[in-house]
């Protein structure tokens, strides 16, 4: 079991690279003390979103899973004063944590939260299309319907990333009785099968495990 070494790593490599900061800090501790489930991405996982909103040049970003809004904040950070994150929730204990998180960090005019299922939140985003970058970090088993979504509202160079796709191996398994695998096992099939999108996906280990992520690009 190297779990305690995979999280030693990261805290030895966000120690150097990932500037600590006391609003993001205090935002996973109001998570913890308002009983949500500790689903955020790790610091290190944080700063590759904010590094990647700043690599493509985003100036549009859609959250799809809010929880705290700690993704939120670190996509929020990194994009330029006219930016925004468009962020979608479907739990209402959630979303009023992740809006008291926001205020915190006094990005309340940079992130709109959309609080409903996603799937009934999308249609009504057609408007503020196309993003940038799409983050796609809600209920596995809706992942199929965001990626027909997140299609919808792109264009050509949005990136598109998909969070916990590795579910500690458990997506080799074309068996499983897991929606949740099956959702990510669909997910990524439509992604192979989709000429509109040049794609990759990583196994991540640390602090949160064994996971990973796909990255796809829109090309056309
Ligand atoms: N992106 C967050 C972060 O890194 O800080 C973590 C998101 S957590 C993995 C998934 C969130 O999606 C939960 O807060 C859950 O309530 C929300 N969710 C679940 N089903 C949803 C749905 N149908 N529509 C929108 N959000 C949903």
């Amino acid at each position: 079991e190297y779990n305690g070494k995979w999280a030693a790593v990261d805290d030895y490599l966000v120690s150097h690279l990932v500037e600590s900061d006391p609003v993001l800090e205090q935002v996973l501790k109001n998570n913890h003390q308002a009983g949500l489930p500790a689903h955020d991405v790790a610091p290190n996982q944080g700063k590759l979103l904010a590094l990647l909103a700043q690599i493509t040049g985003a100036q549009k970003v859609l959250e799809i899973g809010t929880l705290g809004a700690y993704s939120t904040l670190w996509l929020a950070r990194a994009l330029p004063a006219l930016g925004k994150v468009v962020t979608l929730e479907a739990d209402p204990h959630h979303a009023r944590v992740a809006k008291t998180n926001i205020e915190l960090a006094g990005l309340q005019d940079k992130i709109t939260l959309h609080v409903g299922p996603a799937a009934q939140t999308l249609p009504g985003l057609q408007a503020e299309a196309p993003f940038d970058l799409i983050f796609i970090d809600a209920d596995k088993p809706g992942n199929p319907l965001y990626l027909e979504w997140a299609l919808k509202l792109s264009k050509p160079g949005t990136l598109i990333i998909g969070d916990n796709v590795v579910r500690e191996g458990a997506v080799v398994d074309p068996h499983s009785d897991d929606a949740r695998v099956q959702g990510v096992r669909r997910f990524i099939e439509m992604i192979e099968q989709e000429p509109r999108l040049s794609a990759t996906a990583l196994q991540t280990v640390g602090s949160k495990g064994w996971d990973g992520f796909v990255l796809a690009r829109v090309t056309g």
